[in-house]
C-alpha cells in the first residue's frame, strides 16, 4: 500500500527516530478533593481524579509520538483506521464476512487474504506463537510491552476446553522465551476452558445463593464477594437445580485446567489476566478468578488478576467489596479496569427479560465510574499490595489517572500500575504515556485469521463508537506522514 501512495524512492528516504527519552515528570501540585461515597457499605476513595499537569503528558507531538513507527507501518495504520471510521464500509465488511459468500471456495480465500493484509495485520500480533513473539519484540524495542492473547472462542465441550487449555499453556511458554518484562500478562478467557453451559448454570446458582443464602453449593470454594446489594439478578428467574454429577465432573476438570495454568504462571512469574465477558456468565468467571487468587496470590505482586467492567452500574460497589475482602484475608489482588465491550447484547438481554439495562444510563456515568474506580485502585496500590491495569483508549481517563498516580506517589515505572490499549488502537495515548515514563502494554491477540475473525468482527461492531473516536490518532498520523513526506522531499 505504501508504494502505491508514495514512490519507493521517496519512501526509502522517509526517516524516523528510533530513540526517545522519557519526559521528565512535571511536579504536580494537585490537592485531593473528597469524592461522595457510592456505597453505604464501604468508604469512598479519598479523592477524585484531576487532569495531569500540562507538561506531564504530551499527546500532540506527533513527531515524538510516532518516532518508533516505520513509515510503511504508519501508512497502513492510518489507512486501516480511516477505513474503520467509515460506517457503511464497516457494515458492508461485517455483512460480507458473516455471509454465505464465505463458504464459496476461491472467494473465501480472497476475502481472508484481504482481511489478513489489512485489518488482521493492524489489530493482531500474528498467526502463531513465534509470529506473536516477533511482534512483541518489535513493540518492546519501541518502549511498550505486550499482553499475549491466544485467540479462541467460547468452548462448548471438554474437548474444545482441553485444546484451548494447551494453547494457553503454550502462550506462557512463549512469554517465558521473550526478553524479561516484554510481556506484562498472559490473558485467559474462562469461557474457553470451561463449557459455556456450565458457566451459565454456575452463575445461576451463585445468583440464587446471593438471593437465598440457605442454598448450599457443595462445590463452592472460598472466594471474595461476587455481588453487591445493587447487583441485578434478573438472569435467574427460578431456583436452579443443583449441579448434576456430570456437571460436577466437568467443573472439576475446568478447575483443574485453571489451577494448572495458574501454577504455570506462578512458576514463570507471569501475571495471568482473566478477561470479563457477558453478565450471564460473569458471576462464574469472577468465582474462578477470586477462588484462584486466594490460592495463588501469595507475594506482594498478584499472579491472578480479574477484570471489572465499569459500564455496569454495580461495578464500583463490587470492586470495593472484593478489594476489602482481599485485604481482610491478606490476599494481594489485581484488577484490570475496562469500560466494557458487550453493551448492545447486555441491553438487549435485559430488555428481553423485562428489566432495565445493567449499564449506566449515560456515557458520562460510565466515564465517571471508570475514573472513580481508577482513583480507588490507585490509592489502594499506593498504600498496599495489589495491582491495577487501566485498559482504556480514553485520553481524558489516561490524563486523570496519570495525575492521580503522581498525586498518590506511585512511581511511573512501577510494577503495580500498567496502562493498556488494544494493539492497533490509540497509539498516541500509548506512546504519550510511555514517553512520560509509565508502563504501557498493548493487548495482542494472535492466531490464524479464521480463528481471530470473531474478535475482529467484535472490535468493528462493539467498538464502533471508539473507532470513530480514533479521529484524534488519525489526525496525528496524517500530520506525521505529512512531516515525513516534506522531510524526504526537501
Ligand atoms: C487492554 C484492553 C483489555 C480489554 N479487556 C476487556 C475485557 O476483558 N472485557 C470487556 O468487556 N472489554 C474489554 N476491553 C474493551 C473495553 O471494554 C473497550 O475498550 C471499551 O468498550 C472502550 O472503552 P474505552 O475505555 O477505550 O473508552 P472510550 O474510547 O471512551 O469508549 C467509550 C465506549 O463506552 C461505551 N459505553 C459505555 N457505557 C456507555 C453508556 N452508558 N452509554 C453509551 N456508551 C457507553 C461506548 O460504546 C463507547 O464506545 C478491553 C480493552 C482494552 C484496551
Amino acid at each position: 500500500m505504501a508504494t502505491r501512495v508514495i514512490p519507493p524512492r521517496i519512501l526509502g528516504k522517509l526517516r524516523y527516530n528510533t530513540a526517545s527519552k522519557p519526559l521528565n515528570s512535571a511536579n504536580s501540585s494537585l490537592s485531593p478533593t473528597l469524592s461522595p461515597s457510592p456505597s453505604p457499605v464501604l468508604p469512598p476513595p479519598t479523592s477524585v481524579l484531576r487532569p495531569a499537569a500540562a507538561d506531564d503528558l504530551n499527546f500532540n507531538d506527533h513527531h515524538k509520538l510516532f518516532s518508533h513507527l516505520p513509515t510503511s507501518d504508519l501508512l497502513r495504520s492510518a489507512a486501516v483506521l480511516h477505513a474503520t471510521a467509515v460506517d457503511p464500509l464497516v457494515d458492508f465488511g461485517t455483512w460480507l464476512l458473516r455471509s454465505n459468500l464465505m463458504n464459496v471456495n476461491g472467494l473465501r480465500e480472497i476475502l481472508l487474504a484481504s482481511v489478513r493484509h489489512s485489518f488482521y495485520n493492524h489489530f493482531c500480533a500474528g498467526e502463531d506463537a513465534p509470529a506473536a513473539a516477533k511482534s512483541i519484540r518489535a513493540l518492546n524495542s519501541a518502549g511498550l510491552r505486550g499482553m499475549l492473547v491466544y485467540s479462541v472462542e467460547d468452548a462448548l465441550d471438554n474437548h474444545a476446553c482441553d485444546r484451548n487449555f494447551h494453547g494457553f499453556l503454550r502462550t506462557v511458554d512463549v512469554s517465558r522465551s521473550l526478553p524479561p518484562s516484554s510481556v506484562s500478562f498472559v490473558i485467559v478467557k474462562i469461557t474457553a476452558i470451561c463449557p459455556m453451559s456450565l458457566l451459565e448454570r454456575m452463575s445461576d446458582l451463585l445468583r440464587w445463593q446471593h438471593k437465598d443464602p440457605s442454598l448450599s453449593l457443595p462445590w463452592k470454594q472460598d472466594c471474595f464477594p461476587i455481588f453487591s446489594e445493587s447487583s441485578p439478578l434478573y438472569h435467574t428467574t427460578k431456583r436452579p437445580e443443583p449441579l448434576t454429577p456430570e456437571e460436577e465432573k466437568d467443573l472439576e476438570l475446568a478447575t483443574q485446567r485453571f489451577f494448572e495454568l495458574c501454577q504455570k504462571c506462578v512458576q514463570a512469574n507471569m501475571p495471568l489476566m482473566v478477561d470479563a465477558e457477558h453478565t450471564s456468565v460473569q458471576p462464574a468467571i469472577d468465582y474462578f478468578t477470586y477462588s484462584s487468587a486466594i490460592l495463588h496470590n501469595k507475594t506482594e505482586n498478584p499472579i491472578v488478576f480479574g477484570t471489572m467492567q465499569t459500564y455496569l452500574k454495580d461495578a464500583k460497589e463490587r470492586l470495593m467489596l472484593a478489594v476489602e475482602a482481599a485485604e481482610k484475608m491478606g490476599i494481594p489482588m489485581g484488577f484490570k479496569l475496562v469500560r466494557g465491550a458487550y453493551m448492545s447484547s447486555e441491553s438487549k438481554l435485559a430488555e428481553s427479560l423485562g428489566h432495565s439495562s445493567p449499564i449506566h444510563d449515560t456515557i458520562e456515568d460510565t466515564h465517571k465510574c471508570f475514573n472513580d474506580c481508577s482513583s480507588f485502585m490507585l490509592e489502594k496500590i499506593a498504600n498496599g499490595p495489589g495491582g491495577v491495569v487501566l485498559a482504556t483508549h480514553n485520553i481524558e481517563s489516561g490524563k486523570l489517572a496519570a495525575a492521580k498516580a503522581h498525586e498518590v506517589g506511585i512511581g511511573k515505572v512501577n510494577h503495580k500500575l500498567e496502562f493498556a490499549q488494544l494493539h492497533g488502537m490509540s497509539d498516541a495515548l500509548s506512546f504519550g504515556l510511555s514517553n512520560a515514563g509509565f508502563q504501557v502494554s498493548k493487548y495482542m491477540p494472535f492466531g490464524p485469521v479464521e480463528t481471530v475473525m470473531p474478535y475482529l468482527l467484535r472490535r468493528a461492531e462493539e467498538n464502533r463508537g471508539m473507532l470513530a473516536a480514533s479521529g484524534f490518532d488519525r489526525q496525528l498520523m496524517r500530520k506525521e506522514l505529512g512531516r515525513r513526506l516534506k522531510a524526504a522531499v526537501f
